[in-house]
């Protein structure tokens, strides 16, 4: 029996922890919060990820917490209704495609493993030291411990990554916009509801989903990279502020509440991008190998292929790691370059440069519904998505 360390208890690591149980390996899984994270945002599970969770029997569970978004709202400075469209086309969903809390997928990945498979809460890997029998690993708290291999599972700012690879800069791909969302009163009295205020340069949106006593604020901007310390959240929250100083619409009140944030997240719209995404007994998943950005809205179902084809890879080459990993990079390079792909042309329509052309999105948004060949220009919208949300076949791997 293998038994294997995933760094990161999100979506990624879970989903390989619970198909490597499934395929008969011991995995440990060590994530840095001091508990499961159940804060986070809107994410979508669409297409070949469809098919993993409905392999490891939690499609319907994964539904009943969707997140039933009806419409979103684009509105002015002062407030105005300038379009609307529906919460699907929003977020790019066709057919059974499903939208859910980031925290609500890792819950149900959670209760569907922590029974079988030990979660070391609040420790991270400091040391990682490959001897021909394995790779031993020193943790901040626990005691060093030997393991047969190292996944990291551990995000865009991947540990693992760094200790394996080295420092990120010639993996992070900036895309040339930031992100910002952390939760606020839902003081609209919003109800499976999208409201975006575009400006140019600058977006921002308010959201409740069903269920939620509270709403998330989203920012996005332009902007080249930024230097700031990525653990000083007083310093971020002072930058987001600045830039977004006298926007109207909402914009002073989210920023108000901002300071109150119990999850305040800031970080540039980047993709990881690498060569290759193993190095001996370590092998990167997820955001950490192949991060495609929030602006592809296929992370999670990146992360949820590549744990179901890295276990099953493992599983087999009967443990062999180097064989493992080999097919593991082939079968999901397509995949994650294909997905990858979204993200730029997704920003574009994201955050509009001009005050022209955000008149003309709203013009188009109000004319579409009324167009002969509406659903050539939807199918145009969604048709690049649900192609790259299928471009892998899961295989059936022995359990
Ligand atoms: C604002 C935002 C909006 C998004 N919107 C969408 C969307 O609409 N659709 C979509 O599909 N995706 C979206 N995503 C992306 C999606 O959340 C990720 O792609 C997905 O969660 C990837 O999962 P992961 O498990 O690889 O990494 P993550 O979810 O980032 O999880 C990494 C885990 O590793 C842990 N960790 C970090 N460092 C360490 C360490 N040193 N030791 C131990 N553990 C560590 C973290 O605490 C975390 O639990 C969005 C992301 C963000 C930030």
């Amino acid at each position: 029996m293998t038994n294997i360390l995933i760094s990161g208890g999100s979506v990624a690591g879970p989903t390989l922890a619970y198909w490597l149980r499934r395929h008969g390996f011991t995995p440990t899984v060590v994530e840095r919060a001091p508990s499961l994270r159940d804060g986070g945002y809107k994410i979508d599970i669409r297409g070949a990820a469809l098919g993993v969770v409905e392999r490891m029997g939690l499609a319907d569970e994964v539904r009943r917490h969707g997140t039933d978004m009806r419409i979103a709202r684009f509105v002015d400075a002062d407030g105005r209704q300038k379009a609307t469209m529906s919460a699907q086309l929003f977020g790019g969903r066709e057919g059974d495609d499903v939208e859910i809390m980031r925290g609500d997928l890792a819950g149900i990945l959670y209760a569907a493993t922590k029974d079988d498979v030990e979660y070391i809460f609040d420790d991270s890997i400091t040391a990682l030291e490959e001897t021909p029998g394995g790779v031993r690993v020193t943790f901040e708290n626990a005691p060093p411990r030997t393991f047969d291999l190292v996944v990291g599972a551990d995000g865009l700012h991947s540990n693992v990554r760094a200790l394996a690879f080295g420092e990120e800069t010639p993996f992070i791909h900036h895309l040339g916009h930031y992100i910002s969302i952390f939760t606020v009163p839902n003081h609209l009295g919003l109800d499976r509801t999208e409201v975006m205020h575009p400006a140019p340069g600058r977006s921002v949106g308010m959201y409740s989903t069903r269920s939620a006593a509270d709403a998330k604020a989203l920012f996005l901007f332009s902007s080249p990279p930024l230097a700031y310390d990525r653990r000083d959240v007083a310093q971020q929250k002072k930058l987001l502020s600045e830039i977004f100083a006298g926007q109207g619409w909402e914009v002073p009140r989210l920023l108000d509440a901002m300071a109150d944030a119990p999850d305040f997240y800031l970080d540039s719209i980047s993709q990881v991008r690498m060569d290759r995404w193993s190095s001996g007994r370590v092998v990167l998943v997820g955001d950490a190998a192949y991060g495609p950005s929030p602006a592809s809205g296929q992370g999670t179902s990146l992360a949820l292929v590549g744990a179901y084809v890295l276990a099953g890879s493992l599983a087999a080459a009967a443990g062999d790691h180097r064989a493992a990993f080999a097919a593991y990079e082939s079968d999901m390079r397509h995949f994650a370059e294909e997905n990858q792909k979204l993200a730029e042309s997704n920003l574009k329509g994201m955050v509009l440069k001009s005050a022209g052309q955000i008149r003309f999105q709203m013009f188009m948004l109000r004319l579409m519904p009324h167009l002969p060949g509406k659903n050539a220009m939807i199918k145009r919208v969604t048709e690049p998505i649900r192609k790259a949300a299928t471009a892998i076949t899961l295989k059936d791997y022995r359990s």
